[in-house]
């Protein structure tokens, strides 16, 4: 097996919305805001090579949306899909797999692009998209909370293509896939988010999409505001970081700016930072 870090751009959000009720000058020292209180963070994949299988975990947000949406986000930076795709030797026809770990837009998006006539279509041709039923219906029929982040052009064709597969009915806690890794399974940011856990050589890599975006965000009550149940988030992140302490996971950040993975330990004030860096220092 072998394992990438893979930048598929840069965006920004306010952060505010990015930390809940945490006031700005407790977030602003790990996560500075430029002049209209937005912050930078990545849209980070783990690209997973695992025998004939190209398994790729999120996409970014894609290039498909049109200008004024895009205005919002502020993409920047010279990183994208294909090019780090292509730097390691890959082209997206190669991927088998793309594990979407929940479909806010900043995850999937890329999943999906504009062919010829504005004919939407995935955007790996050769790959099975996977999901789970719960949060696929979740998002085809959204509240009116997450519906700016659930985009129809973002979802329905990947059923369109006939290239969507669920995993099996989930469980609380850890599910197995038959992909090579495990996830667990959290509800507060969104119905059903998936987190891959995936084991390398000995170590133990968790995938920790937005149930803790970067590092600003390891205290626990450091929850983004856009989570639908801030509460069962504080009680997931607790399990998790302890997990992750106790068994001593390598963290993979989707979002984080500068740090693809972090190592938590425990402090009397609950799991604080350890060691940060790049994938490869850490397996
Ligand atoms: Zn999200």
């Amino acid at each position: 097996m072998k394992l990438f870090s893979l930048n598929t751009g840069y965006f920004k959000l306010d952060g505010g919305a990015m930390f809940g009720v945490v006031p700005k000058s407790l977030w602003q020292r790990t996560n500075p805001a430029d002049e209209r209180n937005l912050c930078t963070w990545a849209m980070r994949s783990l690209l997973i090579e695992d025998g004939n299988k190209l398994i790729l975990i999120d996409t970014g947000i894609g290039n498909k949306q049109d200008e004024k949406f895009l205005s919002h986000y502020y993409l920047h930076g010279n990183d994208s899909l294909d090019g780090n795709l292509r730097a390691l030797g890959y082209h997206r026809s190669d991927i088998t797999d793309v594990f979407l770990t929940h479909l806010h837009f900043d995850h999937c998006g890329g999943a999906i692009e504009r062919k010829g006539e504005g004919k939407l279509r995935p955007a790996f041709e050769n790959a099975t998209f996977w999901s789970n039923e719960r949060h696929w219906k979740w998002a085809t029929e959204p509240n009116a909370r997450e519906k700016a982040s659930f985009l129809a052009e973002n979802i329905l064709p990947i059923q369109e293509s006939g290239q969507l597969k669920f995993v099996d009915p989930l469980v609380e806690g850890r599910n197995s896939t038959t992909l090579g890794f495990s996830f667990e399974l959290v509800n507060g940011h969104t119905d059903a988010q998936m987190l891959p856990l995936i084991e390398y050589n000995g170590k133990k890599i968790l995938f920790m999409a937005d149930l803790l975006p970067s590092s600003g965000h390891i205290p626990l009550p450091f929850v983004m505001g856009y989570d639908t149940r801030p509460l069962l988030t504080l009680d997931e992140k607790a399990r998790i970081l302890n997990l992750a302490t106790d068994e001593e996971y390598i963290l993979f950040l989707e979002h984080d700016s500068e740090n693809e993975c972090i190592l938590l330990q425990k402090t009397e004030k609950g799991p604080r930072l350890l060691e940060k860096g790049r994938l490869i220092d850490f397996i």
